[in-house]
């Protein structure tokens, strides 16, 4: 499935990146802070082209397979209006406005590979927007947002879910179907499984996690006079376990 995304100028993102290039400069070069000094790194700083951050929405069996998305980046190009005119001459430019560059749009295909997690931030390295200024492309940088899901949620690298069982599965033990992000398995419940019990699912998550699921098992809505004989008699076979055994009820 391919879908078009608008990259969109984020004004924080472009301001961390100034930062991280300032810290990145002056982590290179330690040297007494002087006035002259820092002036420099201010300029090294704002010629640096600003990344392009986008958003490609997954569904969880892509984040796990993996996916393709094509967007639409709005690269700097110079002025085809004015470009041939003096600097002072360009400020009176209809089609730019004086900036001297126009926006030119073009597709960028991006191969996301398998184990994508939710939030994740994607770098692709010189595969964002052409900077007029830097006379260079910007990194690409695709933050992933994974679809909800109707049944199974995320938690980090796990896929969780609550699978309700009947009184008589979690008694007697059962294979169940249940969903998983890439589709379904049986399951095997066994017996005497308490509610609240999870089950491990090894390798079913995003990126080597696990699917977790846990079981609430139901009681029955209705009874047959039989079958409330049947209990009875289960109750009357069951010995003096006491499930309160541990309580004091005294007082
Ligand atoms: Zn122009």
């Amino acid at each position: 499935m391919i879908s078009n995304n608008t990259a969109l100028a984020n004004s924080d993102y472009q301001m961390n990146e100034k930062i991280k290039e300032e810290i990145e400069i002056s982590t290179a070069k330690p040297a007494p802070v002087n006035k002259k000094l820092s002036e420099s790194r201010l300029r090294l700083a704002t010629i640096q082209s600003l990344a392009t951050l986008v958003e490609a929405e997954v569904t969880l069996k892509e984040a796990i397979k993996g996916a393709a998305r094509t967007f639409t980046i709005a690269d700097q190009i110079a002025c085809t209006n004015c470009v041939n005119l003096k600097p002072v001459n360009r400020l009176q430019c209809q089609n730019c406005k004086g900036l001297g560059y126009q926006k030119a749009e073009r597709q960028v295909e991006i191969t996301l590979q398998p184990g994508l997690l939710e939030g994740q931030e994607i770098r692709y390295s010189s595969m964002g927007a052409a900077d007029i200024r830097s006379g260079k492309n910007g990194d690409l940088i695709v933050k992933i947002k994974i679809t909800e899901h109707p049944y199974l949620k995320i938690e980090g690298k796990n896929i969780t879910c609550t699978l309700p069982t009947s009184l008589y599965e979690a008694v007697l033990g059962a294979e169940i179907e249940i969903p998983t992000a890439t589709g379904k398995v049986v399951m095997k419940i066994q017996p005497l499984t308490q509610p609240g019990r999870v089950y491990r699912l090894k390798g079913l998550g995003l990126a080597g996690g696990d699917q977790l699921v846990t079981i609430d098992v139901l009681m029955p809505q209705v009874l047959t006079k039989e079958q409330v004989e049947l209990f009875q008699k289960i109750k009357e076979k069951a010995g003096d376990s006491d499930p309160r055994g541990a309580l004091i009820l005294s007082h």
